[in-house]
């Protein structure tokens, strides 16, 4: 498992970004890899702790401590150090489904649970995990395997984010028909209308899904299953249906926007920017040239600060309701994202105010926003504010269409993926709640296993 001096031997090298400056000019991927003998050394790192916490992936007291997907991460580290790059890849493609996504947006809680995290700095461990994905990839590891026969049954899954693709993967290799229905025009999600381009470059959400189209996945997009006639249809058709739907529905600004043109939620916001650069449609929601206030904090918000520097805004303000003090490190010092490193390039200040909420809207005569006053008494100038201030839970449409029951999400027996509907299952944000792309595999991994279980009355699906 790596080399026992190793984490003596060698510091921590993450993979470099460009810099901030820079890379707020474009919409490329900002992460650039390490040379491979620096990699090997990296994984060399890994020091042989006995007990790998890193892939316990345990739930305590609602912290998660490892990776929730079990990653066999000493034994790729190790494999990554004697450069048996193809080894690692199978050992990594047995616990992961999608490691390229994983590699590059998870918050890597393997990483916080690492035994050289404690005194010293951690295993990179989502990097080495990126770079042998890609690897398999440029090596041609990745080709297309169907299975060797098929069951007969068939799946339809709805949604094609990483739940429902962790779904339609798992059930395809194991020998049943899947196709997976979205009602938008491209597969992925919010991998796809949801994290940016710079985090995730949509050619390698597609990459994949060309990948297990050639599989035998089917993909039927622009099909809203919400539709009762469709849902009928489907739960009629196929042996089994599986919901992964997401759990889309913002959180609520708590303010009175009435009529006040330039109030988003930072999804809708998002969203519209992924679609104008994939020529899908061209909004006229962008911050180009406007004064941008952003309530919120997490993923959803930082992602709203970096694309509103990058369209081009006249300034960019993050509120967040709890004070400073709550994110601060032991070390007093704030931990600053990707999206707050390029505020502070481009404007010269950290773009987070903390301890506020935007107590009143003021416009002008038309109507139209000028700016929000905080409850810290502050005028801000604004003409969008975006709420990024969490989800509610999934949509009603499609629970009702289905006759599912949901209280904020899809109701499962704990643990299980069946819904009160006989061959309805559910999995990812829509069972869960929002979480994270590691969750949404590891509960498509999970459902799968039941839903095979379902359809042929045992499981061999881990
Ligand atoms: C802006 C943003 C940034 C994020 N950044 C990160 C990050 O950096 N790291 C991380 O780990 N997590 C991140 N997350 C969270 C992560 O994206 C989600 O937890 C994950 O995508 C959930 O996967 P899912 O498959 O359950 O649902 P989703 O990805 O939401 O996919 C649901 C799919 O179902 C489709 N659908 C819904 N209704 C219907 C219908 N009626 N008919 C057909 N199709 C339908 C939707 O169109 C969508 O494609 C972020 C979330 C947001 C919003
Ligand atoms: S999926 Fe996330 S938690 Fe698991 S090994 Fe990769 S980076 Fe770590």
């Amino acid at each position: 498992m790596g080399k026992p001096t190793g984490f003596l031997e060698y510091t921590r090298k993450d993979d470099t970004c460009r810099p901030a400056y820079q890379r707020v000019k474009d919409w490329d991927e900002f992460h650039i890899a390490l040379p491979d003998a620096v990699r090997a050394q990296q994984g060399a790192r890994c020091m042989n702790c006995g007990v790998p916490f890193c892939q316990a992936g345990i739930t305590y007291e609602g912290k998660t401590f490892g990776c929730p997907l079990h990653n066999l991460i000493p034994e790729w580290n190790d494999m990554i150090m004697s450069g048996n790059r193809s080894h690692a890849l199978a050992r990594l493609l047995k616990t992961n489904n999608f490691p390229e996504f994983t590699g590059r947006v998870c918050p890597a809680p393997c990483e916080d649970s690492c035994i050289c995290g404690i005194y010293g700095n951690s295993i990179t461990i989502r990097d080495n995990e990126l770079c042998i994905i890609e690897d398999g990839f440029v090596s041609k590891h990745m080709n297309p395997k169907r299975p060797p026969q098929y069951s007969g049954k068939k799946v339809a899954v709805v949604g094609s984010g990483p739940a429902g693709l962790a779904v339609a993967d798992q059930l395809n290799h194991r020998g049943h028909s899947v196709t997976v229905i979205e009602k938008e025009a491209r597969a992925g999600g919010l991998l796809t209308y949801g994290i940016p381009n710079m985090k995730l470059p949509k050619d390698v959400i597609q990459r994949r899904i060309e990948l297990m189209t050639d599989e035998g996945v089917s993909f039927v997009t622009g099909l809203n299953a919400a539709e009762p006639k469709t849902a009928q249809r489907l739960m009629r058709e196929y042996d089994a249906v599986v919901l992964c739907c997401g759990a889309g529905k913002p959180r609520p600004l708590g303010l009175d926007t009435t009529g006040v043109p330039g109030i988003c939620y930072g999804t809708e916001f998002l969203r519209a920017a992924v679609r104008r650069l994939l020529g899908e449609e061209d909004s006229p929601l962008t911050a180009a040239g406007l004064d941008v206030v952003i309530i919120g904090t997490g993923d959803t918000a930082s992602d709203c600060v970096a694309t509103s520097i990058r369209q081009g805004c006249k300034s960019v303000t993050q509120l967040v309701r709890r004070p400073k003090s709550d994110y601060a490190n032991a070390d007093g010092n704030l931990p600053t994202d990707y999206a707050h490193e390029e505020a502070l390039a481009f404007f010269q200040s950290d773009p987070r105010r903390f301890g506020v909420q935007v107590k009143e809207l003021l416009t002008d005569d038309h109507g139209l926003l000028t700016g929000v006053v905080t409850t810290g008494g502050d005028t801000l100038p604004c003409q969008l504010l975006i709420g990024a201030t969490g989800f509610a839970g999934c949509e009603d449409d499609v629970c009702k269409a289905f006759g599912v029951e949901q209280n904020k999400t899809v109701i499962t027996e704990k643990g299980h993926y069946r819904t009160n509907v006989e061959n309805v299952f559910a999995a990812g944000d829509m069972r869960r709640g929002q979480s994270l792309v590691v969750w949404a595999i590891a509960e498509g991994r999970a459902a799968a296993a039941e839903v095979d279980q379902f359809l042929i009355g045992y499981t061999n699906l881990a």
